[in-house]
């Protein structure tokens, strides 16, 4: 089913998890658990990232199928055209029509921290670029990316929503934000959409606290606002107690996403990184106090 059909007719805010294709065996058998935690939440939907450059090409794909046949799961395919020329992102996009995707996100995707690789001449250097060529190919239910702080890259927020309302204005039928700890952030952001006339659904993508050296390293890599809030709440806690500082991320997200719930968004999009525990005890709280 496509997402804006799912958003018309569900009762209430949807449920959603983020997973990734595991990189080892050891991953794998952990990624199972996780599956099985999560599916036992009767999420709305589920989303699997693409590694930029084609890197989890297959893994992707074998993790979709799983989620989708094996799990009876909707599902999001991520595609990240990073580097990929024309023929492979035909390929990519063919083999998940081919495995009854009907939901795809649009992302451009990074360059390797490792290096190593070298980008086709003929790929796309924009998301937006990449809406134009899948858009009359497909008939997916399309969405992109978009950044309540701005694009760690953008040169202005303005600039940032220009270029979000093009990918919107060439097809785009959703919206799938980066995560921020500040809501505030998330609901000046929706004013700037609608301000430029992007009417699509903005569904937030929230991210648990993990752990400190996780929370530092991604808020640093997309740019994150870490809040005093969050450091003085982390402060407070017994020094390397894991499971004081879980308990905090659960508390600090259902604070967060019972206020996004009342805003009236259309769903909550968790991060998991692959990890049940969080998310599993969020959704929990959540509907156990009626907000979901
Ligand atoms: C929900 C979500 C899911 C993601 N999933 C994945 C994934 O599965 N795999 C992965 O590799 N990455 C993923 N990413 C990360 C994403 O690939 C990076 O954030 C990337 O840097 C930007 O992707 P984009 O699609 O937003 O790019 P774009 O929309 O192309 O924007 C990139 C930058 O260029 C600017 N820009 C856009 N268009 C133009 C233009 N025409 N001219 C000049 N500047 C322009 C923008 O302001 C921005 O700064 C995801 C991000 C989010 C929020």
């Amino acid at each position: 089913m496509k997402l804006t059909d799912i958003w018309k007719t569900s009762q209430v805010p949807t449920v959603s998890f983020e997973l990734f294709p595991a990189r080892s065996e050891k991953a794998a058998e952990k990624l199972e658990k996780t599956i099985d935690e999560l599916v036992a939440l009767k999420p709305d939907f589920v989303s699997v990232t693409f590694g930029a450059g084609g890197s989890t090409r297959e893994g992707s794909r074998q993790l979709i199928e799983k989620l989708k046949d094996g799990e009876g799961l909707e599902v999001i395919g991520y595609f990240a055209g990073y580097g990929l020329g024309p023929e492979d992102i035909l390929a990519v996009l063919d083999s998940y029509q081919a495995i009854g995707v009907e939901n795809i996100l649009v992302v451009r995707g990074d360059p390797p921290h490792e290096g190593g690789f070298t980008p086709h001449p003929e790929s796309l250097p924009y998301a937006s670029d990449l809406m134009a060529f899948v858009r009359p190919r497909y008939d997916f239910c399309l969405g992109v990316a978009g950044y309540p702080e701005g694009h760690i890259d953008a040169p202005s927020k303005e600039k940032d929503i220009e270029y979000l309302k093009l990918k919107v204005d060439l097809g785009a039928e959703y919206i799938i934000t980066n995560y921020c700890y500040d809501n505030q952030f998330f609901f000046d952001f929706l004013e700037r959409c609608q301000a430029a006339g992007i009417d699509v659904p903005v569904l937030p993508g929230v991210m648990p606290i993990y752990s400190v050296k996780m929370m530092e390293t991604l808020a640093s890599l997309c740019g994150a606002t870490i809040t005093d809030e969050i450091r003085q709440g982390i402060d407070a806690l017994p020094e390397g107690d894991k499971e004081a500082l879980l308990s905090f991320g659960i508390e600090f997200a259902v604070q967060q996403c019972g206020e996004l719930i009342e805003a009236g968004v259309p769903g909550l999009h968790l991060y998991t990184m692959d990890r049940s525990e969080s998310s599993v005890a969020i959704v929990n709280r959540l509907r156990s106090e009626g907000l979901l």
